[in-house]
């Protein structure tokens, strides 16, 4: 999907098709946008928040962090994990 040159990525959770959502106020002017997964049955439902920016909420919607990021963080932690077991298990 394409909103003013940019481009909407799929769901991060399930791969599903995301749209972007008009809110509007009481008078039926457009309020702000919304970002949320368009797939039925999607485990998350996630969503963004509602801004007066459009180009803004894509941005928001398209933030991810890279699974390699978020591996090696996983990984780091682990590693500091099994460290403080070591201490703790060669202490008399
Ligand atoms: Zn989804």
């Amino acid at each position: 999907m394409c909103n003013d040159g940019r481009r909407v990525l799929p769901c991060p959770f399930c791969g599903g098709p995301a749209k972007v959502h008009k809110q509007f106020d009481g008078f039926r002017k457009v309020r702000g946008y919304y970002i949320s997964c368009n797939k039925k049955g999607c485990p998350i439902f996630a969503s963004t928040r509602v801004k007066s920016d459009k180009a803004a909420v894509i941005d928001e919607w398209n933030a991810r962090i890279s699974p390699s990021v978020s591996t090696l963080k996983y990984i780091t932690e682990l590693r500091e994990e099994i460290k403080d077991l070591k201490a703790k298990l060669s202490k008399p």
